[in-house]
């Protein structure tokens, strides 16, 4: 499917906010219904969660519950994904948050008494997707001994990168140019393309930017809402 098809689609739903990994599904898909049925789904999950919040959960609280709801999908071929409990290189790349994420994981953080590691994202702060890989702060704020200290408040994008080439590849000391292979489960992509809709339809931060900005910025937001 080319960009002007996908682009007239988008159209009709309104310019649906989708994240990238779904919306390179879309463009190597040559399937017009299929794309009807993705964009179908994201405005019906995204319907579902805007009721909850007008029941006056909190957008966390929603971001938690959805969380739940992306761990059991299941059904994709684990046999052919090579992330195991351990390896860690996927915690040195860029990973890109929205704002309702990072404030997740400050909740998580300070009910568990955890301090966050500010200076590492300081250290990040400038560094894009280019320089990323060959930078000496790439690794993740949260990566402790070799494994997630926020595990169950982990970002989407953390939770649904899924490498299938040899795992040798991820390292990014030695392939800082990123040969890795991934797989992208639509049913996962499209729950996180619907949260990301419900919270451009609240009015709420919907971007997403690098883990380290989007930590900066909220603590700014935080300290600014303090004075
Ligand atoms: S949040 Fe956790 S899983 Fe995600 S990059 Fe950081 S340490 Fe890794």
């Amino acid at each position: 499917m080319n960009d002007k098809e996908v682009s007239r689609i988008f159209k009709r739903y309104g310019n649906l906010p989708i994240t990238n990994a779904l919306l390179a599904v879309i463009k190597n898909h040559d399937d017009e219904k299929l794309l009807e049925h993705v964009m179908y789904a994201i405005e019906e999950n995204a319907r579902r969660l805007l009721e909850l919040v007008t029941h006056g959960h909190k957008v966390t609280d929603i971001l938690h519950k959805f969380y739940e709801a992306n761990e059991e999908i299941t059904d994709y071929p684990p046999s052919t994904i090579q992330c195991r409990k351990g390896c860690a290189f996927c915690c040195h790349i860029n990973v890109t948050i929205s704002q309702a994420e990072a404030e997740l994981i400050q909740e998580y953080c300070n009910e568990h008494g955890m301090k966050i590691d500010w200076q590492r994202f300081k250290d990040q702060r400038k560094l894009t997707e280019q320089t990323h890989a060959s930078s000496e702060y790439k690794k993740c704020a949260f990566l402790k001994d070799n494994q997630c200290s926020v595990y169950e408040v982990r970002p989407f994008n953390c939770r649904n990168y899924f490498v299938i080439t040899p795992a040798f590849l991820c390292d990014a000391d030695k392939f800082p140019k990123g040969t890795v292979g991934t797989y992208v489960n639509v049913e996962k992509e499209v729950l996180h393309s619907a949260f990301i809709l419900m919270l451009n339809k609240l009015g709420l931060p919907y971007e997403q930017d690098s883990m380290a900005r989007t930590f900066l910025n909220l603590k700014k937001i935080k300290d600014n809402e303090k004075q």
